[in-house]
């Protein structure tokens, strides 16, 4: 299994990065964590084909993690996809996705997909199962608007990938992360405690209590990009590759 980094890049296109969207494809699954609003140029960017993608999962409503689906849902559209597809996140999210759909392509929510399209909400810590991928979300804490959010313990082709999603610390990445064989974290910033984001020095604090076998950073400030060359940890860029 292997998982692409499409974008890695906060809200304010810092380092010129898209915005988050991650590819999982392995011998039995094919799905994105978030699609922010760049996500579209950038798969295609990565010669992905976006009508064989099973899944998409949401972290929460920011335009940075969700904003990409009326161009996807569009592209699939006029793409005359015939393969089913589900998008699964926080509560609300079909109403959501039918707000965001009119107001960047007006009467798109109303037209009726072509293909089979399941929006699913899901409840905190319930596992679900999509086809060969086990997910299990996790409240987490992000501010007022732009929720409900959720952190990700994704089990595929026997490993986990753990997504803590944009968040302060809160325990909840615990059992989200632990032991996961690739934990994906944000690291918006240093050291500088920030509201509903995650610094790296409180990441650092807690990652005995994680133990991911493989931890990459994502999600950072113009301030973590300018100490890349000093940290001590993997960071995600935009095309990386990581085998699971
Ligand atoms: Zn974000
Ligand atoms: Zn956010």
């Amino acid at each position: 299994m292997q998982l692409r980094f499409i974008g890695c890049g906060d809200a304010f296109g810092s380092g010129g990065r898209s915005h988050t969207c991650f590819h999982v494809t392995g011998a039995h699954v094919n799905f994105l964590i978030d699609c922010g609003a760049s996500s579209l140029p950038a798969l295609k960017r990565r010669g992905i084909a976006c009508e064989d993608i099973d899944l998409i999962l949401i972290t929460h409503f920011h335009g940075d993690h969700f904003g990409g689906l009326p161009f996807l849902m569009l592209d699939a559209q006029f793409g005359r996809r015939t393969r089913p597809l589900t998008i699964a996140g926080p509560q609300g999210i079909e109403m959501r996705l039918g707000q965001v759909m009119e107001a960047l392509f007006e009467h798109s929510s109303k037209t009726r997909p072509r293909f089979d399209l399941k929006i699913v909400a899901l409840t905190p810590e319930q596992k679900y199962t999509f086809g060969a991928v086990d997910v299990t979300p996790f409240p987490v804490v992000h501010g007022e608007s732009g929720g409900p959010f959720l952190a990700y313990r994704i089990e595929a082709e026997d490993r986990v990938i753990a997504y803590s999603a944009d968040t302060e610390w809160t325990e909840a990445l615990v059992p989200a992360g632990r032991d996961a064989d690739l934990f994906i974290a944000e690291a918006y910033t240093f050291d500088k405690v920030v509201k509903n984001h995650l610094s790296l020095k409180t990441l650092e604090a807690h990652l005995d209590e994680i133990k991911p076998k493989r931890l990459v950073l994502t999600h950072m400030s113009d301030d973590m990009l300018g100490r890349l060359d000093t940290l001590a940890h993997t960071t995600a860029s935009d095309g990386m590759v990581v085998e699971i």
